[in-house]
């Protein structure tokens, strides 16, 4: 592979989602590889968002059922375009709630403790919010965490075996929850292999797939996989705070949710207001209360952009950016200290890249001076992610370069070597 800027500009011409790059706003002076934090807006997303306020203006509560997207069915509708990018059908798939909420919810209805099976299985490298509603749901039956929540460890704090996986689903397991995507080193977990061992032994299986939705395809169904929950402003572009998505097995669904409200109603009851719940046949079920529908309405622009570009070629692409940017950072910062974490192979390598370096709080600070956009991770990683819809191979060419140059003038020292915020 060549270095230079040309062969990046002739990958980029050869590019066949380059199109979709106009269909966002991107600034002029950034480059930004932050997409698997919070996704950049579509034109597409703000003229939904637009369309849904134009029904609110022009009216009113007729908006429930008229209108060019109307309310009451919009959850429904939006869930059935997430189809293509889990490998799930259409009765499977809800958009509601957010990642927390929405494990929450699952872990109400799909963990009970029966006999000897009283604990949950996660690991040790899964985001906190993830743990803490484990924690949650165990003290809320009763548990105590420290005893009934095992965690699969992690030999060199980045990556997790499918072997040790396993051997952790002994015979007290009720339920695990792993992410198909681990959010720091994008190592994606073989959710096939790992869904079939569980149901060898008994154990119901849920993921998470904040960090794979929109990036990588999924057979959620032909792996059979019990249940799954993703944030859509990630990878899918869905804007701070919008809407989280749901998927139930069609064997699991017809029951009353853990968590009732009249949104898990069935659809044609819902208005008869009995106090004894019908409960939808579909995902929908695992609703509970007034769809956020202001914070839908961009999901029905994003996801059309999938539905036109195709996960496959969307992952096709990403890998391409991904194994360019780790050939460039492996000849051109070579004297650098840096470290890969993320997996090299293409089964096991989600759509971001994370370096670590000891000055990594610092490196992120003057990449950002440089108007490059990563993110920070304690304790000492560097988030890469090139977007396949809408970054360029000659993005990365010139992030590498400017981190080069950071690195060659010891620019980065003028940062402190601590965390912001946020990142
Ligand atoms: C982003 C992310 C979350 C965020 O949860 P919210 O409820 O959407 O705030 C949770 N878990 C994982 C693994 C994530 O990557």
């Amino acid at each position: 592979m060549n270095t230079s800027r040309e062969y990046a500009c002739s990958l980029d011409r050869n590019d066949s989602l380059k199109g979709f790059r106009e269909e966002f706003y991107i600034s002029n002076e950034k480059i930004y590889l932050d997409g698997n934090s919070l996704g950049l807006l579509s034109k597409r997303s703000e003229k939904a968002v637009l369309d849904i306020l134009n029904s609110w203006k022009t009216l009113a509560i007729d908006g429930w059922t008229d209108g060019v997207h109307p309310w009451f069915y919009l959850s429904e509708k939006i869930g059935e375009n997430f189809a293509t990018l889990v490998g799930g059908i259409s009765k499977e798939l809800i958009a509601t709630g957010s990642t927390t909420t929405n494990l929450h919810q699952l872990l109400a209805s799909f963990y009970q403790p029966d006999g000897k099976k009283t604990k949950i299985l996660a690991d040790e490298l899964n985001f906190p919010s993830d743990i803490y509603s484990m924690k949650s749901q165990l003290k809320l039956k009763g548990y105590d965490p420290q005893e009934h929540l095992v965690k699969v460890k992690s030999k060199d704090s980045h990556l997790l075996e499918t072997s040790d996986i396993v051997n952790a689903m002994t015979d007290d397991i009720a339920l695990i929850v792993l992410p198909s995507v681990l959010y720091r080193s994008g190592q994606i977990l073989d959710m096939q292999a790992i869904t079939h061992a569980a149901h060898e032994r008994g154990i119901l299986i849920g993921f998470d797939l904040c960090h794979s939705i929109g990036s990588i395809p999924h057979e959620l169904s032909k792996w059979g996989v019990d249940f799954a929950f993703w944030c859509t402003y990630k990878h899918l572009n869905g804007g701070p705070g919008s809407v989280g998505g749901i998927y139930v097995n069609e064997r699991h669904l017809g029951k009353e949710p853990g968590l009732s409200g009249w949104f898990s109603s069935a659809k044609e009851k819902q208005f008869d207001l009995e106090h004894d719940l019908t409960p939808a046949s579909t995902a929908g079920a695992f609703q509970i209360g007034t769809p956020h529908v202001l914070s839908l309405a961009p999901l029905i622009g994003s996801l059309s952009i999938f539905q036109e570009a195709g996960i496959e070629a969307i992952r096709k692409k990403s890998l391409q950016l991904t194994d360019y940017l780790i050939h460039l950072i492996e000849i051109e910062l070579e004297d650098f200290q840096f470290e890969l974490a993320s997996p090299r192979e293409h089964q096991a390598r989600g759509g971001h890249i994370y370096l670590t370096h000891p000055h990594a709080a610092s490196i992120c600070k003057a990449l950002k001076y440089e108007g490059i956009v990563p993110d920070y991770r304690i304790p000492n990683g560097i988030r890469l992610a090139p977007v396949a819809l809408y970054n360029t191979f000659e993005e990365v060419w010139q992030t590498v370069q400017t981190l080069k140059r950071i690195m060659l003038e010891e620019h980065y020292r003028k940062f402190e070597n601590t965390r912001g915020v946020i990142a």
